[in-house]
């Protein structure tokens, strides 16, 4: 493998601001691996080669003008199929926008053009961010760089699988209930979901928007801490955007654990857990321990509703920001002999089968007779998931799980079976009820080569404390440098 491949952004970031390598030779060896490695993987629903090259270029220009660039500066990135950039396709993963060419950036891509980064693709996704395993893309299944027959998760699997087999040293995906740590567990990399309102929402297509959040894929944790300083902060264009300051969290890495408290959810440790998956958790949370850190049991009780509530307010969500397809607005457009046949034939067509599952489930949930039985009741439970959290970080500093129950599994493994595959988000959901950061990073390998990730968790606005522990486990492991063999 080219060794640029091997970098970190953070290291390609220096060299290429140190003129010790330009951004166009950085680009073109990511494009051409690319090239090579796509067909096999599919982590990409549109390229932008002809683009990055120009930006690569642009910003080669500005350093040998000895212009001030941005923190990014000539690092490449790819970006999730939801997330808008001007003049690219923005499908979703869905044939209903598979034409429809975003006319706005979103604010974080305009804060990454700042950064001076380099736009390679747009990513696959499940449709409208609605899945665990991409394989619900009209645009085909990406696959396992570890293992090919296998899912990479989802729905941000375009994202981790082009960050896992080296297509893209960072990508962005989002977050609305794992989708951003889930598919880093099982591609091998880190990926991190921020607080609630870290990170402006502008321009990603929403999916249920109490609960969507936007996070970096990278490596090491020292590039998601990177990538996520040039991507938090307040933005206008997103009501829940929080206007708090942003610490600098490359910064605060190198600072010792010592004497942080780390909850271990009981609920989370239990039957039903792969062997493998528990033991590689437990090796790491020794690797804390050693590190100084205080370890300890702890409860969050509601734990077992949340899937049932998730799979009310997500879907209800949805339901009414999906409405917006109607081909009238944009996007695609049925044949038809009048409005309403318009809009049935369009949405029908449009749409793939999980979306309309979840239409139609968030329809029944929100309709009236059954709104307070489900909705109402929903709500309260996702209030009692959150006051678990409030009460654990009242005595914890960090709570430490296992990101999924089980490694990857096969494609189609589960695609018939709904339910099995929402399970699949079983410790990831609580997350995003209560709107606290998540982080899944590597520690370790079942026996079939696959990689198991470990989820950490913070109170709101934490996300220095994830950083540092992540960073500090880092620097004792390895996990994080092994690669899938890309033959
Ligand atoms: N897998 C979950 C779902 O299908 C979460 C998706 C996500 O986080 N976007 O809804």
């Amino acid at each position: 493998m080219n060794e640029i491949l091997g970098l970190s952004a953070a290291e390609l970031a220096k060299k290429i601001r140190g003129k010790e390598l330009s951004s166009a030779e950085v680009t073109a060896a990511f494009l051409d691996h690319t090239t090579a490695c796509e067909p096999g993987i599919h982590a990409f629903v549109t390229r932008l080669a002809e683009d990055a090259l120009q930006q690569a270029a642009v910003v080669d220009g500005k350093i040998k003008r000895g212009e001030s660039v941005g923190a990014l500066a000539g690092v490449p990135i790819a970006v999730k199929d939801n997330i808008m950039v001007a003049g690219a396709r923005t499908t979703c993963s869905s044939k209903i926008l598979e034409n429809y060419i975003a006319p706005y950036d979103a604010h974080i891509i305009t804060r990454l053009r700042a950064a001076d980064a380099v736009f390679v693709g747009k990513t696959n996704l499940d449709e409208f961010a609605m899945g665990s395993s991409t394989e619900n893309s009209a645009f085909g299944v990406t696959r396992n760089p570890w293992n090919r027959e296998y899912i990479p998760g989802g729905s941000s699997g375009g994202s981790a699988a082009a960050v896992a087999a080296r297509m893209a040293p960072l990508a962005i995906g989002s977050d609305t209930g794992g989708s951003i740590r889930q598919p880093a567990a099982c591609c091998g990399v880190v990926g991190f979901k921020p607080t609630y309102g870290r990170v402006s929402r502008y321009g990603l297509v929403a999916f249920a928007s109490s609960l969507d959040q936007i996070g970096p894929f990278s490596t090491t944790v020292e590039d998601t801490a990177l990538l996520l300083s040039a991507i938090a902060g307040h933005d206008a264009g997103d009501s829940t955007s929080v206007n708090a300051p942003v610490p600098d969290y490359q910064a605060g890495l190198s600072r010792s654990i010592k004497g942080l408290k780390i909850g271990l959810p009981k609920e989370y440790f239990i039957a039903g857990v792969d062997r493998e998956v528990d033991t590689a958790v437990k090796n790491a949370i020794e690797v804390f321990r050693k590190l100084g850190a205080e370890v300890r049991e702890i409860s969050l009780p509601h734990t077992a509703y949340a899937v049932a509530v998730y799979y009310i307010l997500a879907p209800s969500e949805a339901s009414a920001n999906l409405a917006r397809y109607d081909g009238v607005k944009y996007g695609f457009r049925a044949a038809c002999d009048n409005l309403l046949e318009e809009y049935e034939n369009t949405r029908g067509e449009g749409f793939g089968g999980e979306v309309k599952r979840r239409i139609m489930l968030g329809t029944y949930a929100l309709s009236s007779g059954y709104y307070d039985a489900y909705y109402g009741k929903a709500q309260k439970v996702r209030t009692l998931v959150k006051q678990d959290f409030d009460r654990a970080f009242a005595e914890v500093d960090l709570i430490v799980t296992p990101t999924a129950p089980t490694t990857a599994f096969k494609i189609g493994e589960k695609s018939a079976d709904p339910l099995q595959m929402y399970l699949s988000d079983i410790f990831t959901i609580s997350c995003n009820l209560a709107g606290i950061p998540g982080i899944s990073m590597p520690c370790g390998f079942s026996g079939n080569g696959l990689p198991i990730g470990m989820q950490m968790m913070a109170a709101p606005f934490a996300e220095e404390t994830i950083l540092r522990a992540g960073y500090q486990y880092q620097q004792q492991t390895a996990w994080h440098t092994k690669r899938p063999p890309l033959s």
